[in-house]
C-alpha cells in the first residue's frame, strides 16, 4: 500500500475486538432482570457473576463493580491507604489515576526489561516513610513477581493490590491470578478477555476487607439505611452481569484460541531480523489476550513507528502499549528519568492484532507484511520519510508526546474505546 495499490486487508484488523459471550443465553437473562424489575443493586445476576469469579480466581470474596478503575479506588480506600503508593511507569493510565484521583501520591518505578512488569527491587528503592502501599500490575495479562511483592510488603507492613485488570483467565504457576496481596482488581471492560461492556471485580481473600468495600461502593450504606463508611457508586448492573455470565462458558476456548494466534505469530515471525516475540514467563500462563513485538530498530533497518505506520496502511491497525510511560504523561511528569527500562520498551513494543475477530489466516498476512517490511527496509523508510504524492498517505501522524493529550483518529472511534488516542488496552 506504500508503494500503491490497496491495503492488504480491507477491513481494519484491531488489536482486541470485543468477545461476545452467547446471545442467547445473554438474552434470556436479560429478560430475566427485566421480568424481576430488579436492575441493580447487588440482584441475582450480579451475585451469581460474583460467585463465578471468586471460583475461577480461587479466592473467598469477589466485588463485582461498574469497571476497574473504580475497583482500584475501593480497593486503596478499603485498605486504608494513605500518604505514598508505589506503581510501575509501564502500564495503563488507569493503575495511577487511582492513585492521584483519590488525592494520594503515586510513585511510580521502573519495570523488569524483559517483562515489562513491575521490579521488585526497583519497589524497593521507592519506599519511603510515606508510603502506603504498592500496587504491582499483571501486564498483558502476565503475572508479575507477586511472592517478592508480598515479601516487601509484608516487611515493611504495606498493603499490597494487584491491578490484574488484564489478567482474568491467567494463571500464576499452579494456581489462578486473584489471590494475591491485599486485593486484586480485574476489569471486564469491552476490550478485555471477558466483557461486560463495562465491568470489574475487586477479589480477596480478606472478609473484612471485601465487606468495606462492599459497603463503599454502594454510598456506604450497610444494612437498610445506616451509612457506615464514606462511599461511592461503583456497583455494577444486572445487564453487565448478564453479559459476563453468558460469556464465563467460553473463556477456556478464548484462552485456547489466542494461544493459537500466540503460536502461530511465533512460528511466522521465526528468523526476521530485528523483529523479537515478547514471550511470557515460564512459569507463568498467561490468557494470550495481547500478542507483542519488540522491534530491534538497528537489526531491522525499521523502527517501532515505521513498522507501525507501515502496518496501518495496510489496515493492520498494530498498537503501541503502553507509549510513552505514565512517567511521561502530563498529570505524572516530574523529571525523573530512572525509567531506563520503561523508556526502552515504550519505545520498541508493538502489539499486533489477535483475538476472535483475527484468523490463523490472518495472522500469517500480518506476519507476511512484516517479514517484507523488513526485507525492503530501506526503501520503506524513504517512502515513509517521503510519501509519494501521487499516494495520499492514509496513516494519521503519530500522536505528539504525551499521547494522553492526542485526539482520537476518527477511523478508530466506531471500534475502539474510550483510551486516549485509540483502543483500551
Ligand atoms: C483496562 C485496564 C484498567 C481499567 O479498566 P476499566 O475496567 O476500563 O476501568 C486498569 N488497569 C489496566 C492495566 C488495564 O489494562
Amino acid at each position: 500500500m506504500i508503494f500503491g495499490g490497496s491495503p492488504a486487508f480491507a477491513q481494519p484488523r484491531h488489536v482486541g475486538r470485543p468477545n461476545i459471550g452467547d446471545r442467547d443465553r445473554f438474552f434470556e437473562l436479560l429478560g430475566g432482570a427485566l421480568d424481576r424489575r430488579w436492575l441493580s443493586n447487588g440482584g441475582p445476576l450480579v451475585r451469581e457473576f460474583e460467585a463465578r469469579v471468586a471460583e475461577i480466581a480461587g479466592v473467598r470474596h469477589s466485588v463485582a463493580t461498574c469497571n476497574a478503575t473504580a475497583a482500584l479506588e475501593l480497593a486503596i480506600r478499603a485498605a486504608g491507604l494513605h500518604g505514598e503508593v508505589i506503581a510501575p511507569a509501564f502500564t495503563f493510565p488507569a493503575t495511577v489515576h487511582a492513585i492521584g484521583w483519590l488525592g494520594l501520591t503515586p510513585v511510580l518505578c521502573d519495570v523488569e526489561p524483559e517483562t515489562g512488569n513491575i521490579d521488585p527491587k526497583q519497589v524497593r528503592r521507592r519506599i519511603t516513610p510515606r508510603t502506603s502501599g504498592i500496587i504491582g500490575v499483571h501486564l498483558w495479562g502476565r503475572p508479575c513477581a507477586a511472592e517478592e511483592l508480598t515479601a516487601i510488603a509484608e516487611e515493611h507492613g504495606l498493603a499490597l493490590i494487584l491491578d490484574a485488570a488484564q489478567a482474568f483467565g491467567a494463571r500464576y504457576r499452579d494456581r489462578p491470578v486473584g489471590g494475591h496481596g491485599t486485593a486484586e482488581v480485574f476489569s471486564f471492560h469491552a476490550t478485555k478477555l471477558l466483557n461486560t461492556f463495562e465491568g470489574g471485580a475487586l477479589v480477596t481473600n480478606d472478609g473484612a476487607l471485601a465487606a468495606r468495600a462492599r459497603a463503599m461502593q454502594n454510598f456506604g450504606i450497610v444494612g437498610e439505611d445506616e451509612v457506615a463508611l464514606p462511599g461511592t457508586n461503583a456497583k455494577m448492573s444486572e445487564a453487565a452481569a448478564a453479559m459476563g455470565l453468558a460469556s464465563l462458558a467460553g473463556i477456556d476456548d478464548l484462552v485456547a484460541r489466542n494461544r493459537r494466534r500466540y503460536e502461530a505469530y511465533r512460528e511466522r515471525l521465526a528468523g526476521i531480523p530485528g523483529v523479537e516475540l515478547v514471550a511470557p514467563a515460564r512459569w507463568s500462563r498467561p490468557s494470550y489476550h495481547y500478542v507483542l513485538l519488540r522491534v530491534h530498530a538497528e537489526r531491522a533497518g525499521l523502527t517501532r513507528d515505521q513498522l507501525m505506520a507501515l502496518l496501518r496502511s495496510e489496515n493492520v491497525i498494530a498498537r503501541r502499549y503502553f507509549y510513552p510511560g505514565c512517567h511521561r504523561t502530563v498529570p505524572y511528569f516530574t523529571g525523573d528519568r530512572r525509567f531506563p527500562h520503561t523508556d526502552r520498551l515504550a519505545g520498541s513494543l508493538l502489539a499486533v492484532p489477535t483475538g476472535a475477530a483475527v484468523t490463523v489466516g490472518d495472522v500469517d498476512r500480518i506476519a507476511g507484511l512484516i517479514r517484507l517490511a523488513v526485507r525492503h527496509a530501506t526503501a520503506v523508510a524513504a517512502r515513509l520519510r517521503h510519501p509519494a504524492p501521487a499516494t495520499p498517505d492514509p496513516v494519521p501522524p503519530p500522536p505528539p508526546v504525551p499521547a494522553a493529550q492526542s485526539p482520537v483518529p476518527a477511523d478508530e472511534e466506531a471500534t475502539e474505546c474510550h483510551q486516549p488516542g485509540g483502543s483500551h488496552p
